[in-house]
Formats: structure tokens, sequence, C-alpha cells
């Protein structure tokens, strides 16, 4: 799904938001009928589209956190990752979703799909709220996709700035 293809501002409601994730969550339920999804949050920025996501599922699922690092300064990338926390759980022969906020430059993701396909998984999927695919360096799949938006620094539903701002309901990339 696309958003704001001119120029203005990115804004996301909390209804657009939603209503999105009921989309994602019913097709996660049609592709996993009979199994038992694992829906790692990369944390933090997707705490809140994990929890929403996990809370629409409707189908027996698992999850678990981890965290990765991959910025020199708050808005740049330094292209190098760095692995703050990891999996409380093997996910050997699980059906992983990994669960993030938004893929970028595509690095951080990308360093986490080689390091947990090396732990055997039956499967290994990507659910990102938002892309922007005009930033990427390196492509990586994303199957569960919420919204695409244009290159623009984004925050609020978990997405923060500086810090700040992650409690918002909705995605906005206007200043205030
Ligand atoms: P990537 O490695 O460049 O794809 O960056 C991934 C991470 O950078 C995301 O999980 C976010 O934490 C952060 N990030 C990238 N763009 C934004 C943004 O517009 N707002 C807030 N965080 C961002």
């Amino acid at each position: 799904m696309s958003l704001t293809p001119g120029n203005g501002p990115v804004q996301i409601s909390a209804e657009q938001i939603r209503a999105r994730i009921v989309e994602l969550a019913a097709k996660i339920r049609a592709d996993y009928a009979g199994k038992e999804p694992h829906l790692i949050c990369v944390l933090n920025g997707a705490f809140m589209f994990h929890t929403d996501l996990v809370r629409a599922l409707d189908m027996p699922a698992t999850i678990d956190f981890m965290q990765a690092s991959s910025y020199g300064s708050a808005k740049q990338s330094s292209g190098e990752v760095r692995l703050v926390k990891d999996l409380s759980f093997p996910i050997s022969d699980r059906h992983v979703i990994m669960v993030d906020d938004i893929v970028d430059t595509g690095i951080t993701m990308n360093y986490l799909l080689h390091y947990l396909g090396g732990r055997g998984p039956a499967s290994l999927r990507v659910a990102a709220l938002l892309s922007k695919p005009s930033r990427r360096k390196v492509e990586v799949p994303v199957e569960y996709l919420g919204f695409t938006i244009p290159d623009a620094f984004v925050y609020g539903y978990g997405l923060d700035r500086d810090q700040m701002d992650r409690n918002m309901p909705f995605i906005t990339s206007q200043a205030d």
C-alpha cells in the first residue's frame, strides 16, 4: 500500500494503521494456517506494531524480542550493525516472522535475516509497518508490508525522534 505519492508530508492516522494491521494479520493467518508462527519484535521501534499485530492475529503464535543498532547518529546509518539484545528462545524448526517498524536502507534487516537464517528456522519472513524503497542499499524481501512512504524522516507509533514521540498513536513526518 502506497501513501503520499506526491511531495507532501507523511501522515498515517491511528485508524489507517489499525485497519492495515487487521489486513496484514488476516494474510498471516491464512499463510500460516495449521502452523504456529513465531513473531520476533525488532526493538525498540517495532514494539507497538508487534503488539498490535500479534493481538490482531487470533491464532496460536509465540513471540520473542531482539535489538540491533545500525545508527551512528540519530538519523544516519553507519552501515555497521551491532546486536544489542539476542533472542531468548531457539528458532530451529520454527516459522519465524521478523517484525520491524521500518525498512530504510535495509542494512539492519539484511543483517538480521542472515544472522537468524543460520539458526535453522523452518521459514523466515519479514513484516514491516513502513518501507522507504528509495533509500534502499540492500534488497530485503518484505512479505508483509504496511505502507510504502517517500524519503522522509517519520516518527510516532513506536518510531522515535531523539527517543521522544514513540507513544504518539499516529505517524507523521511533520516537524511541530
Ligand atoms: P536501516 O538499517 O537503514 O533499514 O534502518 C532501520 C532502522 O532505522 C529502523 O528499524 C528504525 O529504527 C530506524 N529508522 C529508519 N528510518 C527512520 C525514520 O524515518 N524514523 C525513525 N527511525 C528510522
